[in-house]
């Protein structure tokens, strides 16, 4: 039977410390998110990142454009904010609507204020192994699950499934990083469980219900299941068929409540962060 990863009670230990730390500070961190259109789920998790924000002190300040907003609209609240003082972290919330330019946007975010580590500024200084102002926030969760249950990492054999520069990119530096052999995976991969099942640590990114069963796990493998997907019946599950796979592995993050909680645990730790480095702390 695996040991449970707990994203949510770790995430809320770190936010408790995070919290102190912000109670005791004159100017309080602000964390600026722009949503653009009317995607339900971006909007769920525009509130919850909000909510998450003031709760533990930091300020929020949340932008909302219409779907057919112009990209040189976007890119005029962009350059507000990074010209404003008072906005330590700049976050645009993905996806934009289909006529946008998503490149361009992110690539306008001074980097010093890119809070989700997205600006080609920041994934360089990941991919080049030194250090950006800002990791991307999801892969920066599950290094620090893997650090909080004393997962050790150099040496053995990480396999990603998924290649996106939100997840999988990022997440194979930054296990490179620390010594890792990593493997990627993605939709072109034609041998999957061939290379799943050679994986220590088993990373899930696809967004696929159910892709990762049992079969495709070796005996005591870590599995990370980092997917969002929908049930028949409304509710959330992951990529992995949790129930077939647990008793197979050492360590196993549920959905929800594992990697979830961590990226908005990351995303405010990257705005406390940032404060500092731009207010030379
Ligand atoms: P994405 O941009 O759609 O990327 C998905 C990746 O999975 C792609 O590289 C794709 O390959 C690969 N893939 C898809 N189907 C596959 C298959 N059958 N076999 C192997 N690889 C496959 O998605 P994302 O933004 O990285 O997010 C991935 C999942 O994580 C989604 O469910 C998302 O909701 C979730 N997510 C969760 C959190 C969290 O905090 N828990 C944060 C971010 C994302 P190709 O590149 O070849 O298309």
């Amino acid at each position: 039977m695996a040991k449970l990863i707990e994203g949510k009670l770790v995430a809320k230990k770190i936010l408790e410390n995070l919290s102190d730390e912000i109670l005791f500070l004159e100017k309080k961190p602000c964390l600026a998110v722009i949503i653009a259109g009317n995607d339900p789920a971006s909007k769920i998790y525009v509130n919850s990142k909000k909510k998450k924000a003031e709760e533990i002190g930091i300020k929020s300040i949340v932008i909302e454009l219409p779907e057919n907003c112009t990209q040189q609209e976007i890119l005029e609240k962009i350059y507000t904010l990074n010209n404003d003082e008072s906005v330590n972290g700049i976050l645009v919330q993905l996806p934009l609507p289909a006529h946008i330019n998503t490149k361009e946007v992110l690539e306008k975010i001074n980097p010093i204020k890119d809070v989700d580590g997205l600006h080609p500024y920041n994934l360089g200084h990941v991919a080049s192994g030194s250090k950006p102002y800002a990791h991307p926030c999801t892969p920066t969760g599950i290094v620090r699950l893997l650090e909080y249950y004393d997962i050790s990492v150099s040496g053995r054999h990480a396999v990603i499934i998924g290649r996106s520069n939100l997840v999988g990119r990022p997440l194979s530096y930054m296990l490179l990083n620390q010594n890792a052999t990593v493997t990627i995976c993605h939709s072109k991969t034609t041998n999957l469980q061939e290379i799943t099942k050679q994986a220590d640590i088993l990373v899930s990114a696809a967004g696929r219900k159910n892709l990762v069963n049992a079969d495709m796990i070796k005996e005591k493998a870590v599995v990370i299941d980092v997917g969002i997907n929908r049930q028949e019946d409304g509710k959330l599950c992951g990529d992995v068929d949790f129930w077939s796979v647990e008793p197979k592995a050492s360590y196993i993050t549920p959905v929800p409540g594992g990697v979830g909680p961590m990226t908005i645990c990351s995303l405010m730790q990257n705005t406390f962060d940032l404060y500092k480095i731009q207010n030379k702390i």
